[in-house]
């Protein structure tokens, strides 16, 4: 039976994933259009001084089974070390590491709530499904399990560092299933002499041009042409037009509306923006930590990691390298077009008020990202696999993974059920998703 020419959107980890099932299924032609110079997306990387940094903290999750799976896949799984990191909070004026009992004791928070706090935290790494909590908030699941002390001291400040909301307007189910990957109180996977990321990305991209996927990178789509209730082609900015029988988008929902306002089943989707800098110093942190949370709210910054401190081989020998990271409830704030030399102003006090020494960066990489993650509001529902208004358009990314975190797992777990659910409408399958479910991490081998 013939198989549809299959236009993918976007090169992230979504549409390589698509990509991976259709031509392992046998389809053909298939291409994947995606505006960067490289395939990668959010995962992305850039290069200093000969060696690959990710354009934001990468770690790996061990709890992130889709990610394990394709690690496994291209034979990196056996090189990722795992190590427990630390996370340090800021409260009144110390930075505090609440997996230590003695600043756990500091905390600013009463002793009950304290046991409130574990309770709640317990519960949710052991919980799985969150269907229960789909359409309540966040604030609802705390003063639940923890109590309203535990939301004002922990809570309230992380979602409006995340998304700029109260805890209230966050989904319920989103919260739990973040509390659930123990992000942070597990250990954390990484690849020793390599950025994990690049090594991911580039085999991937191996993997799909050796499947016969044709790869268009530094093409964006600027028009999409409908004919009817059907997607007919895409244009590029160049100019040139790449027609289709089947489309799948994995541009942030934002951007493809933008581009097809008539379609209107992704039109409710929302994104906070990022702004994210990387810098090396040759200076040596102490405290040391991995992420430090930056929740008194009035610092440049929402968190500051120090990424040598999980892969010591990231940054040239001897330095130390700083990722400093903000989440924008939008693009629009005029924070995320703040010049350069001011943001890093901005970031060199935090670094200054939480190290108490002045920052001395030998290099700095900023990236500003407009849409970085749907914002999982109280009700938020995963929009589904194929436009109701344009029946040859399908979707794919991490706004459907919802309520799990938006990880490259998801995101990669995400282009595999499209490209599943394609397959079955065209009375074909895949047991990919059966591989994933059944694939265990048999070692987490320390550094
Ligand atoms: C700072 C930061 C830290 C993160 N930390 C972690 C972590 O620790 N662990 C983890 O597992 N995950 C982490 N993530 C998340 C992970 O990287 C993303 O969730 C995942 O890569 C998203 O993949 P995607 O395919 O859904 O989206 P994207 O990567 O956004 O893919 C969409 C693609 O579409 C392309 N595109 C957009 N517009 C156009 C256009 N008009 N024409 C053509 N192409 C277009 C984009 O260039 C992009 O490549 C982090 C992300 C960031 C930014």
């Amino acid at each position: 039976m013939p198989r549809p020419k299959t236009v993918i959107l976007g090169g992230g980890l979504s549409g390589i994933a698509v990509a991976q099932v259709l031509a392992e299924a046998g389809w053909s032609p298939i291409t994947i259009i995606e505006r960067g110079v490289k395939l990668g997306g959010l995962a992305g990387s850039f290069q200093q001084g000969g060696k690959f940094y990710p354009l934001g903290y990468h770690h790996i999750l061990h709890r992130d089974r889709t990610l394990l799976f394709f690690l496994d896949l291209i034979g990196a799984l056996p090189a990722v070390r795992w190590k427990a990191i630390r996370m340090l909070f800021e409260a009144d004026g110390a930075l505090l590491d609440l997996s230590n009992p003695i600043d756990f004791l500091r905390f600013p928070m009463s002793p009950l709530d304290k046991l409130r706090f574990a309770r709640l935290m317990i519960r949710a790494f052991t919980k799985r499904d969150w269907a229960e909590w789909h359409d309540r908030s966040a604030a609802e699941l705390v003063d639940h399990w923890g109590g309203p002390g535990v939301r004002t001291a922990i809570f309230e400040p992380l979602t409006r560092l995340k998304f700029d909301l109260p805890c209230s307007d966050v989904s319920a189910a989103w919260m739990g299933a973040r509390l659930h990957f123990r992000e942070g109180s597990a250990p954390l996977g990484f690849i020793p002499e390599s950025n994990w990321t690049t090594v991911l990305c580039d085999r991937l991209t191996e993997l799909t041009s050796d499947a016969k996927v044709e790869i268009l990178t530094d093409s964006s789509v600027q028009k999409i042409h409908t004919e009817g209730e059907r997607i007919c082609a895409v244009e590029l900015a160049d100019g040139r037009t790449i027609p289709g029988d089947l489309f799948v988008s994995t541009l942030p929902t934002e951007a493809y509306c933008r581009m097809l306002p008539t379609d209107g089943t992704v039109s409710n989707i929302r994104y906070t923006a990022l702004v994210s800098a990387i810098c090396a110093t040759p200076q040596r942190i102490d405290p040391d930590f991995y992420w430090l949370n930056l929740t008194s709210l009035d610092h440049s910054a929402c968190a500051i990691f120090q990424l040598s401190s999980l892969n010591a081989s990231i940054g040239a020998p001897g330095e130390t390298c700083i990722n400093f990271v903000t989440h924008l409830g939008s693009r629009d704030d005029a924070f995320f077009t703040r010049p350069d030399d001011a943001l890093m102003e901005g970031y060199a006090r935090d670094f200054e008020t939480v190290v108490g020494c002045a920052l001395e960066p030998s290099w700095v990489r900023i990236a500003r990202v407009p849409m970085y993650s749907p914002i999982f509001h109280r009700g938020y529902r995963n929009p589904p696999v194929q436009s109701a208004t344009f029946s040859n358009m399908y979707f794919a990314g991490n706004y459907r993974t919802f309520p799990s975190v938006a990880s490259t797992g998801t995101a990669l777990h995400s282009g595999l059920e499209t490209g599943c659910e394609i397959l079955r409408r065209y009375s074909q399958r895949s047991d990919i998703l059966e591989r994933v479910a059944s694939f265990r991490l048999k070692r987490m081998p320390r550094e």
